[in-house]
């Protein structure tokens, strides 16, 4: 294996993450890269924020999460020792409150009175909604038109919450849009607007801060293994669309280099066009104003992309992924639709969890090697979210509709 750098020798001070990473916006942007920058990296060294944010974790989000060993899963493998990381159980059902939250505190310190944020299938926008009405934060979330007619019922929320919905119907009218709309947003409102990106992606600073905010997750994860096996784990895994759950899961393990760290990204149907394998399909290119590995056509056009869960979604990867590949750190496989749809079943009947199907990816590649393992191997899989928000869609799959 490669030497790896310390885990903080990336970012470099131009953003760059080995060959990717980076800051590809227009002029008028620069001005306001360097101002987040700026703001975060005195934030990062004042301890006041950090004291504010992990009340906030605590009290609002529900943190610690707990690391839940799964019983008939581990017994099922003869020896195998799994861990549930229950990001699951976090205010809103998934890891994306972390961000949320630690970017509406940025945002008060830079005196912003306004949010702006993308999304998908409307998880993130749910979170930035929610911690912006919790921070008392004018709300504006884009959303592609088709993910709008998709998503009612998290369109429904984010009002709730006092957001207002932008829907998008430019392009395919989906995620990629809706982030091209955000930033054209910010590009006239910087003085008073703070974007909020939902993934470790665009330009610099934001994979890095994303990527800390999301750390916790790995940093409690190492303390709860080393109280309950007094060793690190042998293996982690979680899932990657933009890499936000995985990069904070994988962080804080990577000068461990013998604790194996694994991506699971999503493979569909397995072919052209019906997947979001980026790592195992992508090329570099410049895409949400990063250098990184994106799934293109021959002509450099970003290809369509499909995954049976929504989060998952997205053409390109943050570029600490891209370097983590490439510097052989982190392993990247896939898990198919029809993989991802049986763990989600599979683990509610198996564990009484319901998970989200980002995180079935991860379950099903860990059911996949967890036999292959030593026997006393202790893996830990990141269960990102919970799997309420898909029951309808998977009931629609198995052929047993319920709306
Ligand atoms: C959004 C989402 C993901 C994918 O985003 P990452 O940035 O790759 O973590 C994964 N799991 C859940 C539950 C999500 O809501």
């Amino acid at each position: 294996m490669t030497d790896v750098p310390a885990a903080n020798a990336v970012p470099d001070p131009h953003g760059r993450y080995g060959a990717f990473g980076g800051q590809f916006v227009p002029e008028t942007l620069m001005g306001a890269l360097e101002e987040l920058e700026q703001a975060y990296v005195s934030a990062r060294t004042d301890a006041a924020f950090w004291t504010q944010l992990d009340d906030g974790l605590r009290d609002f989000a529900g943190r610690p999460s707990k690391l839940y060993y799964a019983r008939r899963w581990s017994e099922s493998t003869g020896g195998r020792r799994i861990y549930l990381k229950r990001e699951d159980l976090n205010h809103t059902g998934a890891h994306k409150i972390n961000n949320t939250l630690g970017q509406v505190l940025l945002a008060r310190r830079m005196g912003k009175r306004r949010i702006i944020a993308e999304t998908g299938a409307g998880q993130h926008g749910v979170a930035t909604a929610t911690a912006a009405a919790a921070y008392g934060l004018e709300c504006v979330v884009y959303m592609g038109a088709e993910d709008v007619r998709r998503q009612r019922l998290n369109v429904y929320r984010m009002q709730l919450l006092g957001a207002r919905v932008v829907s998008v119907e430019s392009g395919q009218r989906t995620l990629k849009d809706a982030i091209n709309e955000a930033l054209r947003d910010w590009m006239e409102s910087v003085g008073e607007t703070h974007y909020i990106i939902g993934s470790v992606m665009g330009p610099h600073p934001f994979p890095m801060i994303v990527r800390d905010l999301q750390a916790v997750i790995g940093r409690e994860t190492r303390t709860q293994v080393l109280e309950r096996e007094g060793r690190l784990p042998d293996c982690v895994i979680a899932c990657v669309g933009g890499g936000s759950n995985a990069a904070g899961m994988f962080h804080p393990f990577i000068d461990d280099t013998p604790v194996r760290l694994i991506g699971v990204e999503a493979g569909g149907e397995s072919r052209p066009g019906r997947h979001a394998a980026t790592i195992a399909h992508g090329r570099p290119g410049v895409l949400h104003g990063m250098q990184t590995l994106v799934l293109q056509d021959a002509d450099g056009q970003t290809q369509p992309v499909h995954s049976v869960s929504a989060g998952l979604d997205y053409p390109a990867i943050g570029p600490e992924h891209a370097y983590w590949h490439s510097i052989q750190r982190v392993e990247y496989v896939s898990a198919t639709d029809d993989e991802a749809l049986d763990a989600f079943e599979w683990l509610s009947r198996t564990e009484g969890i319901i998970p989200a199907l980002e995180p079935a990816h991860a379950i099903a590649y860990a059911r996949r090697i967890a036999p292959t393992l030593p026997g006393g191997a202790v893996i830990v899989v990141n269960l990102s979210g919970r799997g309420d928000k898909d029951c309808v869609e998977v009931a629609r799959l198995r052929g047993g509709a319920i709306e």
